[in-house]
């Protein structure tokens, strides 16, 4: 991989973890616990605690990406970045430009 290419994985990772922050302040409210006197009718009630299901789901997932692509950032700094860390072979520019926080080669994943 060139420096160039590296480096714009970087500012992906970067961008990426300012999104998934944002993503995570944002959806707080709603993943917070569905109030049982909010007056909302039965089947709303429902509704809503579908919907924070779903939230709370997405958070779990954002949060595990978030710790994939702050790994991926101590990789790069380690000069380790863009290695599966599976079988120790060079993971391909086109899968590390479409999900730059993966951390194996599609043989692997
Ligand atoms: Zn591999």
């Amino acid at each position: 991989m060139t420096q160039d290419e590296l480096d714009r994985l970087r500012k992906k990772l970067l961008l990426l973890e300012e999104e998934i922050s944002d993503y995570l302040a944002k959806s707080e409210e709603s993943a917070a616990a569905v109030e049982p006197d909010k007056g909302l009718g039965r089947l709303s009630r429902m509704e809503a605690m579908q919907d924070q299901q779903m939230v709370l789901e997405l958070r779990r997932r954002k949060k595990r990406q978030k710790l994939e692509v702050a790994n991926a950032l101590s990789r790069i700094e380690k000069g380790a970045y863009g290695i599966c860390s599976f079988c120790g072979k060079g993971i391909a520019f086109d899968r590390l430009d479409a999900f730059p926080e993966v951390q194996t080669c599609v043989a692997c994943a």
